[in-house]
């Protein structure tokens, strides 16, 4: 698998570990992994105008995305602004079989490529038939998003999510909850089969483990969630919103992230989703763990969560990436905005995280790349030798892009533009986005749309 493909990817301006660079030749080994880098060099290969390391995408369940603009509306209950939301997710997972599942986990994955993501992360919870009786197969739809990475050619961390009960006080798991669930023995077996299954998929894939909530799991669950992950990613939704740091309050006897600093040792191979609800005490010792917080800002913005206080967070050295969760839309430079804007909505200020020496959309992009690769236990993250050769492309001749230097071209594409600027996309060296277009992305999208007709008439 080591052998040289001679694959070389020339830059006229590209953003390296040190700092941006002008003329680089980009070397990619056969094995997905970037043999060499060259500065100041000769045009060779394929050539592109602006070549940064392309980010992972660390949060989504894949089969919202079918959901998407269906829930906007308000049901009888005047209090409760959730109700269509949850009776459309419902609805849906009465009728998803594995094809549909399989279908709309391709159709997801190149979005996300097209958007500039590399990877993602894939906190897998859909693992049961309608009425909850597991299939043959323990690891089917695991299985099936296994296969639409190897459609896509997206790198795949996949997290199988452990999830035990309906909430804190280990109510049993409600009707829209009972393909979800499973006791920890069997959820050992489903996580061993489908970390088996991903053997399919090249070398970059990862394995990792997702006890859902601290609503979801017991102290066991947790705990035998925590020795499954060993190195590997380990994620958790935690403190999303005030009613769930309530009841997790009223439960466990703290508040979600101040009881998880206290009984676990949260390492760097941890990334809890969301953490919008956070004191400041919480915000600072999250910070100081070295996981990742995995933020979802569209997704936060869609459902009403609240805002991640992402000033004191990285003033605090926090580490953070972002997803695209509900995949309600999915957009890596909005995903950044939405970010750094509910901040300054919050303060009334602006430029809030930005440094001393780097500009708003530099530091949200080292970040998100830093923390994305961290989160998805791959080795990417940078544009240097021995790493995977996660790229994209940015297409020099936009409007907005033209004449942009240094981290104005972050600023630029991030705030001024969108994900139509994204031309190339390769993830651990497969060229899989050329044009603007996914390689495949004709096919995935028939594929997809008749997956959704049939669905609407199964509703
Ligand atoms: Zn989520």
């Amino acid at each position: 698998m080591s052998t040289v493909s001679g694959a070389t990817v020339f830059a006229e301006r590209a953003l390296l570990p040190g700092g941006w660079a002008e003329n680089v030749a980009v070397t990619i080994g056969a094995d997905g992994r970037i043999l060499a880098v060259d500065r100041d060099t000769a045009a060779t290969g394929q050539t592109v105008g602006i070549l940064l390391p392309a980010p992972g995408n660390l949060h989504s369940h894949a089969f919202q995305r079918a959901m998407a603009g269906m829930s906007e509306r308000r049901g009888s209950e005047p209090r409760d602004s959730f109700w269509t939301w949850r009776q459309i997710m419902f609805r849906f997972l009465d009728a998803l079989r594995p094809e549909d599942v399989e279908a709309i986990a391709a159709f997801v994955q190149m979005e996300m490529l097209e958007a500039g993501y590399a990877a993602v992360g894939e906190f897998h919870y859909l693992h049961h038939q309608p009425g909850g009786a597991p299939y043959n197969n323990l690891a089917e739809l695991s299985e099936r998003i296994i296969g639409a990475a190897a459609d896509t050619g997206i790198g795949l961390t996949h997290l199988p999510v452990h999830y035990q009960y309906g909430g804190c006080d280990r109510r049993p798991l409600a009707q829209g909850q009972i393909r979800f669930g499973n006791d920890t023995e069997r959820f050992q077996k489903l996580h061993e089969l489908a970390g088996q299954a991903l053997k399919a998929l090249p070398e970059d894939a990862v394995i990792g483990v997702a006890p859902h909530s601290l609503r979801a799991v017991d102290h066991d669950g947790l705990q035998s969630a925590v020795a499954l992950a060993g190195a590997n990613p380990l994620h958790m939704h935690l403190a999303e919103q005030i009613p769930e740091v309530e009841e997790v309050q009223a439960a466990w006897g703290q508040r979600p992230v101040e009881w998880l600093l206290a009984h676990h040792e949260v390492r760097d191979n941890w990334c809890l989703i969301h953490c919008t609800q956070m004191s400041p005490a919480e915000t600072e010792g999250l910070a100081r763990t070295g996981a990742v917080a995995g933020l979802c800002p569209i997704t936060e913005s869609s459902l009403g969560d609240g805002i991640f206080d992402g000033v004191n967070y990285l003033g605090a050295g926090g580490r953070f990436g972002v997803g695209s969760d509900s995949n309600i839309r999915i957009a890596l430079s909005e995903e950044l905005r939405t970010l750094e804007y509910s901040q300054r909505l919050r303060d009334t200020c602006r430029a809030s995280v930005a440094t001393k020496e780097h500009s708003t959309g530099r530091v949200l992009f080292d970040g998100a790349v830093a923390g994305g690769a961290q989160a998805l236990g791959r080795k990417s993250g940078a544009i240097e030798e021995g790493r995977y050769a996660d790229l994209l492309a940015l297409d020099c001749t936009a409007i907005d892009l033209e004449g942009r230097e240094g981290d104005e071209i972050l600023d630029a594409w991030i705030f001024a533009g969108d994900d139509r600027m994204v031309t190339e996309v390769w993830s651990a060296g497969r060229h899989v986005v050329s044009g603007g277009n996914h390689v495949k992305g004709e096919a995935i999208r028939a594929k997809y749309r008749a997956t959704m007709a049939s669905l609407r008439n199964r509703l």
